[in-house]
């Protein structure tokens, strides 16, 4: 990997990215927030830019995260989303079970106590057609990216992969011949 020996790595330990409400709840709030609590668990941090090292380690949400990261804008709101609609099952798997006091719920919540939620999360769906049609970008593509033409996260796949080439060109051809495959039995798309 020469390509990243020239470059000037800065690796620390800071809170993993805090989850971001932008979504207008159709419950009452003080119900809707008992389910918004934040994350402290530490991740492994590599940046190349001291700026950018200096504001993770004051704590940054998923939304600046995924622009650090050069995430699709399009693809960070399809995680909004699909954060909002867990929100909704949640509330609405608990105020089915406890009713609609959040006292209630909020102490239920913290005693951990098992409700079934009626959720299809439709990441899952999108995760294993990310990997087979971008296999080099990071993120989970929204379904407009997963469709056809010069998408974004067709396009940072592309960049991804010219760089993958020409730092490990051996790496690059064991992605590369799994995706060929994949591409006659399962139509993933190669780009
Ligand atoms: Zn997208």
């Amino acid at each position: 990997m020469c390509l990243l020996r020239q470059a000037h790595l800065i690796a620390f330990v800071a809170r993993v990215p805090e989850p971001v409400c932008t979504w207008e709840s159709p419950h009452p709030v003080e119900i809707a927030s008992i389910f918004r609590s934040g994350l402290e668990s530490p991740a492994v941090w590599v940046c190349r830019n001291e700026d950018d090292a200096n504001t993770i380690k004051k704590g940054v949400n998923q939304i600046a995260a995924g622009q650090l990261l050069g995430y699709p804008a399009c693809c960070i709101d399809a995680l909004q989303q699909d954060n909002a609609d867990l929100e909704d099952a949640l509330v609405r798997g608990w105020t089915r079970q406890f009713g609609y006091d959040p006292e209630r719920i909020a102490q239920a919540w913290h005693e951990d106590r098992k409700v079934r939620i009626e959720f299809e999360p439709k990441a899952a769906h999108r995760v294993p057609r990310t990997f087979a049609s971008f296999p080099f970008v990071q993120h989970n593509a929204c379904e407009s990216c997963l469709g056809h033409g010069d998408t974004p996260t067709a396009a940072l796949n592309s960049v991804y992969r010219n760089l993958v080439a020409e730092s490990d060109p051996a790496l690059c051809d064991y992605w590369l011949p799994s995706q060929a495959f994949k591409k006659k039995t399962s139509k993933g798309q190669l780009r």
